[in-house]
């Protein structure tokens, strides 16, 4: 069956070269004898995917050997957890920019660990924009927590301002989607199933200086410094998951950053330049320098569009393009594997829709 065009958000859509890829290591993994699902954790074959993993994420990152690499389970949510387990002594506060839902339950999470504080919000304006960046910061911040791309209501940071304090990036949706200067991160992270992947694993990046900033005794599982110390094997890793990042990270680096930005910028140009001259579809984020790259998302003018258009769209073998639950409307999932001929098969439909719409 031919494959879809996949504007889901994730678990996202993969390169084809890279599912042939994981196709043929699954019956047999380089000269193994056998599959990448039965590899060893400890043994020599992984310990250079791991190698090479760590090596391409500095490399296409631009950072030196100050930054730790790590992957780890639980997606991006255990990261919720394991930031303020690591970097909030008590006496100290983690402030928290609160520009969409995932950025507001990092902070929920962190909650549990200690004193959080809201620096700057939209969650009044159904987070419809960016807030504004916060002019202070508490003098008692451990770290102020940013969300660069607001998976769920398709906003995203294209300038972030200077900072006093530790930064620490959820970047799970628009990692190495574009140019960017990750030396200003004291940490950023990003769960695999976008730009990265597959579920359940999480790439973390932390400066040592901020690692030997610790804040308390953890169980090594929970603990960066121990993983980073253990070369992310602190139990039986996800190997598989491990090894597609790695084609992923191959692929990107193949096609080039540069590159994946024009075209992400093409794509974006295409599907908000559609959305802004429609009389039937609107987009959800006026706002030009806050829209997203990599989720667009609109309403239409009537509700009673909806069904008709997605039937359409699944006609034309579209899949993945119906709004998170908490906004409804649609959202178009851009990420490095979907090409311009994939959303320009997209504004086609919309085109042909609108032509049929009284
Ligand atoms: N952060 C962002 C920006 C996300 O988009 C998501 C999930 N889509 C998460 C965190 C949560 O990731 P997970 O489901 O792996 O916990």
């Amino acid at each position: 069956m031919k494959r879809k065009i996949n504007f889901n958000a994730g678990p996202a859509t993969l390169p084809e070269p890279v599912l042939q890829e994981l196709a043929k290591a699954t019956l047999q993994y380089g000269k193994t004898g056998t599959s990448v699902l039965e590899l060893q954790h400890r043994g020599s074959a992984f310990g250079e995917i791991l190698e090479e993993c760590n090596a391409l994420v500095h490399e296409l990152c631009g950072i030196g050997p100050e930054y730790e690499v790590i992957w780890l389970h639980g997606g991006g949510r255990l990261q919720f957890c394991m930031i303020p387990m690591n970097f909030l002594p008590e006496g100290k506060v983690a402030a928290y920019i609160d520009s969409g839902q995932w950025a507001h339950e990092a902070m929920q999470y962190a909650a549990y660990y200690g004193d959080t504080k809201i620096v700057a919000s939209s969650r009044e304006s159904g987070y419809a924009h960016l807030p504004q960046w916060p002019a202070r910061l508490p003098a008692k911040a451990a770290y102020l927590h940013l969300t660069t791309n607001n998976t769920i209501y398709g906003t995203q940071w294209h300038d972030i301002p200077a900072c006093s304090k530790p930064l620490i990036a959820d970047m799970s949706s628009d990692i190495l989607s574009r140019r960017h200067d990750h030396s200003r991160y004291a940490m950023f992270y990003a769960a695999a199933q976008k730009n990265l992947g597959v579920p359940g694993v999480a790439l973390a990046v932390v400066h040592k200086d901020m690692l030997r900033k610790a804040a308390r005794p953890l169980p090594p599982m929970l603990s960066y410094k121990a993983q980073a110390a253990e070369r992310s094997v602190v139990n039986t890793a996800n190997v598989p998951g491990i090894y597609t990042a790695l084609l992923m990270l191959r692929w990107t680096k193949q096609r080039g950053i540069a590159a994946i930005e024009k075209e992400n910028t093409a794509k974006a140009e295409l599907l908000y330049g559609q959305l802004d001259k429609s009389r039937i579809f609107v987009p959800r984020v006026s706002e030009k320098a806050h829209r997203s790259q990599m989720n667009v998302c609109f309403t239409t003018n009537d509700m009673a569009h909806e069904q008709p258009f997605l039937d359409m769209c699944a006609r034309h073998n579209i899949i993945g393009i119906k709004g998170h639950r908490y906004t409804g409307g649609f959202r178009v999932s851009m990420y490095n594997a979907v090409s311009l001929a994939d959303v320009a098969a997209l504004v086609d439909v919309m085109r042909e829709f609108e032509d049929l719409s009284p």
